[in-house]
């Protein structure tokens, strides 16, 4: 492997150094020091700030090959919590993660809009104290929502509540961190989330930063269009993927079908909706299955183009809109990689399904909190 350029050491080294034991599980500072690049001193001096101030410690020792045992360093999980409230339709999820990304705490009720930041706060506090989460040890809050960067009002009136730090952010960037996390993703691969709900996001993590473009926009991927003269699309544009292949969009194919519609009786939100066809087209009803494997092919032809123009070697499918029928949608795309990915000859394109679809942002959220606890000044997630 190609010596990088040795970073200096700052508060990105300090992140750095956490992200790389985090991934790793258990690690000697000799191994840190190959992963990162970091010169052995300034290893050894960010590990002792870390174990200082309680984030990792030392876990037993392992043999070395020149019979010297070295000393294993690991994520301190107790120490500190990040939470996550994801703002959905009707309802908000909420999560508590440890160091270690490890979900400590979920729960989803119902969500009632008015005078939200009151009623956020006061969740907060019912959740942490359900959880017997000492305050103190509590990092901040991350809100969650389709279009969060445009709650700057909210976020002030509920940090001053709280006296915590309040971070909100994007679904689908929340949920490609939080998967980077759970997954131990290491920071040399280029990873992508896809992110399926009543819309379709993206999220980026490149060096084991999420990649936010010039205003914070990167990821919108329902926008890429897949026909010059398709269906027209709220953002002036026409063709989006998301007209064809989101939740919203599947429901409104399934029920232009009248024997499908009257058959499943799909009245009701665009969730509950949803979820039906999804659950029929895994049980085998061919029609669900049909609507469902042509939005997934629409889906595919987008992904394919946000992979060939960024090279991403692994994927991830999340959102609630896989987490009934995600095995469709991955099959197809992993077909459509296979067959026309323009470096599927130079390296496999791994495309594999969130284990928590329904959580995903709101455990990116809580993600995103911890790291900028972490290494403070190096805002995670900006890169
Ligand atoms: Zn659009």
């Amino acid at each position: 492997m190609a010596r990088r350029e040795t970073p200096a050491a700052g508060p990105g080294s300090r992140a750095l150094v956490v992200d790389v034991i985090r991934s790793a599980t258990t690690i000697s500072r000799v191994e840190l020091a190959e992963l990162t690049g970091l010169t052995q001193p300034s290893i050894s001096n960010i590990v002792r700030d870390l174990i200082a101030d309680g984030v990792i410690h030392e876990t037993g020792s392992a043999d070395s090959v020149r019979g010297k045992p070295r000393k294993l360093l690991a994520i301190q999980p107790a120490h500190r919590f990040g939470i996550g409230f994801q703002l959905g339709p009707e309802s908000v999820t909420c999560v508590a993660i440890d160091l270690t990304g490890g979900v400590v705490g979920r729960e989803v009720v119902p969500l009632d809009r008015t005078d939200l930041p009151a009623r956020l706060a006061a969740r907060f506090d019912d959740f942490t104290a359900g959880l017997d989460l000492p305050r103190d040890r509590i990092e901040g809050l991350a809100i969650v929502a389709p279009e969060a960067p445009e709650w700057a009002e909210e976020r002030a009136g509920l940090a001053g509540q709280l006296r915590i730090p309040v971070l909100f952010e994007n679904d689908a960037a929340a949920a490609a961190l939080g998967e980077f996390w759970s997954r131990r993703v290491s920071r040399e691969q280029s990873f992508g989330c896809v992110y399926l709900s009543t819309g379709i996001g993206a999220g980026l993590v490149f060096g084991g930063s999420l990649f936010r473009g010039a205003s914070f926009d990167a990821g919108e991927l329902g926008h890429v269009s897949i026909a010059y003269d398709g269906r027209s699309c709220p953002c002036g544009n026409a063709g989006c993927v998301e007209r064809y292949a989101s939740m919203t969009a599947t429901v409104d194919a399934a029920r232009a079908e009248p024997a499908l519609a009257a058959r499943l009786r799909l009245d009701g939100t665009v969730s509950s909706a949803y979820d039906t066809i999804a659950r029929a087209a895994v049980s085998g009803d061919a029609a669900a299955y049909a609507v469902i494997d042509r939005a997934a092919g629409h889906l595919a032809v987008a992904v394919t183009s946000m992979v060939n123009l960024l090279d991403l070697g692994r994927l991830v499918l999340t959102g609630p809109g896989v987490a009934v029928a995600g095995s469709i949608y991955a099959r197809r795309l992993r077909t459509h990689l296979a067959r026309t990915a323009h470096a599927r000859h130079r390296h496999e394109i791994v495309v594999e399904l969130s284990a928590r679809p329904r959580d995903a942002a709101s455990i990116g959220g809580a993600a995103l909190v911890v790291q900028a606890s972490i290494a403070p000044g190096h805002t995670l997630g900006v890169s």
